[in-house]
């Protein structure tokens, strides 16, 4: 047995076995400096495995967790999980000292930026999130798109994410709307794509809605890898206006055509006004997940509730923001809640920090009022996740029949061990380099703490290739 604790019957042994298998994408192999999008096609196959021996927290309220337990995978779904699964011929995951759970889902992160990080300075007024992004979202071509939506998954992906949510604002024409797309499915993860309008568009002009059908009908298969939906402006100069502000009939005419295609939306708003807006104007439902809970009054929650409306929480953004965050007041209430990194640019995307914050940040301004567990903050990283996306017959838990989004995490770790309530070491311990091994529909896609199949070194040559470019379009100083 290996260190890493996997053994040698494993599917996939490593990067180096995989090259010499020939299952590794040329393009990716390749050494070249020209941005070049990673072909199609390229990953890891599905094949039939069994973690044996884990502590399985299946987040499934009838299978429960089985401190030492076994999850039986083929062809990209779930078999079984039980204290001993009987799978002769599947290869073996060692999952001894490790907590075996459903990959993170995630409900708000704009990957356009992700490769704008390098030009942020927190300390700097000219350089944070917002001048930058503004100043060089207007110049980015599809392959700007491309290669920082494939930096902003694959860093997911390392995080344990294997779900996300991108909110895309900033899709300039239905070729950069490809671009995102591609570079979700070429990295494998799975997710929403919530399709919106330029940046810097004018609030009297709608998004591009005819191509909505079309990239529909492109792009989401009966895989279910990407599904898709709309990011909406802001509404009624919500949030001061940032990313456009349009008034009830452009929402209206937007969200009308979204919702006849059956697409879902999501749109930003914090504080008083945006709720009180669209509820007046019977513009509230489920297909809806609005975007950092600050500031609401009673009637907003009250109203949240009654619609079903869904909200998603970037408890690290939030933090740095004026409101309160109230997580307390949304669960009492049943507003269905789930957790997003917002974006990765002057945050990271570590999901256990995402969960320490909200945890945190609610126990200081409510003390002994907050009374959550910790298995329920990470079922909002998971399960609720899932639901909100309304991917909850699929993925969110470790159930047979679902497809096989799971994680590995080291629990041996210096800064794991020796572990005691694994949902205590999730929620106040754990960092994503302790992620082991991230499968997503089946696929190992990272294992031992490294990609299986995708050239990380190469993304992020190729990202930081294009932004060079970028800057000189954009004129950066
Ligand atoms: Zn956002």
């Amino acid at each position: 047995m290996r260190k890493d604790g996997f053994n040698r019957r494993t599917i996939l042994t490593g990067t180096t076995a995989l090259g010499a298998a020939g299952l590794l994408p040329r393009r990716v192999l390749a050494q070249s400096a020209t941005p070049a999008p990673q072909a199609a096609g390229t990953l890891p196959a599905r094949g039939e495995f069994v973690v044996r021996g884990a502590h399985v927290l299946s987040m499934d309220d009838k299978i429960g967790d089985l401190p030492q337990g076994d999850v039986h995978v083929r062809d990209g779904a779930i078999v079984a999980v039980a204290a001993s699964v009987n799978a002769p011929g599947a290869q073996i995951i060692d999952g001894k000292g490790m907590i075996c759970m459903p990959g993170f889902v995630e409900t708000h992160w704009h990957h356009w930026t992700s490769f704008l990080r390098p030009l942020m300075r927190q300390d700097d007024p000219k350089k944070t999130y917002f001048p930058v992004t503004f100043k060089c979202g207007i110049h980015y071509t599809p392959d700007d798109s491309y290669q920082s939506v494939r930096l902003g998954v694959s860093q997911a992906l390392s995080a344990g994410i294997t779900n996300t949510h991108n909110w895309a604002h900033n899709v300039r024409s239905p070729a950069h709307a490809d671009a995102e797309m591609r570079a979700m499915h070429d990295v494998g993860i799975r997710g929403r794509f919530a399709y919106g309008c330029a940046l810097g568009l004018s609030n009297d002009k709608p998004m591009d809605l005819a191509d909505l059908a079309r990239a529909k009908k492109q792009w989401v298969g009966k895989d279910g890898m990407l599904t898709l939906g709309i990011c909406s402006r802001n509404v009624d100069g919500s949030l001061g206006g940032t990313r456009g502000a349009i008034n009830v009939a452009m929402v209206k005419k937007e969200w009308g055509t979204a919702r006849d295609l059956g697409l879902p939306i999501t749109l930003h708003t914090s504080g008083k006004g945006a709720i009180k807006t669209l509820d007046g104007a019977g513009l509230l439902g489920s297909d809806l997940i609005l975007v950092h809970p600050l500031g609401l009054s009673a009637e907003d929650i009250a109203a949240l509730a009654k619609h079903g409306v869904r909200y998603s929480s970037s408890p690290v953004g939030e933090a740095r923001r004026s409101g309160q965050m109230q997580i307390a007041e949304l669960l009492q209430a049943d507003v269905r809640l789930s957790l997003s990194v917002d974006h990765t640019t002057t945050y990271d995307c570590d999901f256990f920090n995402s969960m320490r914050f909200l945890y945190t940040i609610n126990k200081h301004r409510m003390g002994k009022k907050f009374n959550i567990t910790m298995r329920r903050v990470v079922q909002l990283a998971t399960m609720d996740g899932a639901r909100d996306l309304g991917m909850d017959d699929r993925i969110g838990s470790l159930t047979p029949g679902k497809r096989a989004d799971l994680i590995l995490i080291r629990t041996t770790d210096d800064n794991m061990s020796p572990i005691g309530d694994p949902y205590d070491a999730l929620v106040q311990l754990a960092q994503p380099n302790n992620v082991d091994t991230v499968v997503v529909d089946g696929r190992i896609l990272r294992r031992g703490g490294k990609f299986t199949a995708l050239d990380y070194d190469l993304v992020i040559r190729q990202a930081a290739d294009t932004l060079a470019a970028l800057k000189v379009r954009a004129k950066w100083p």
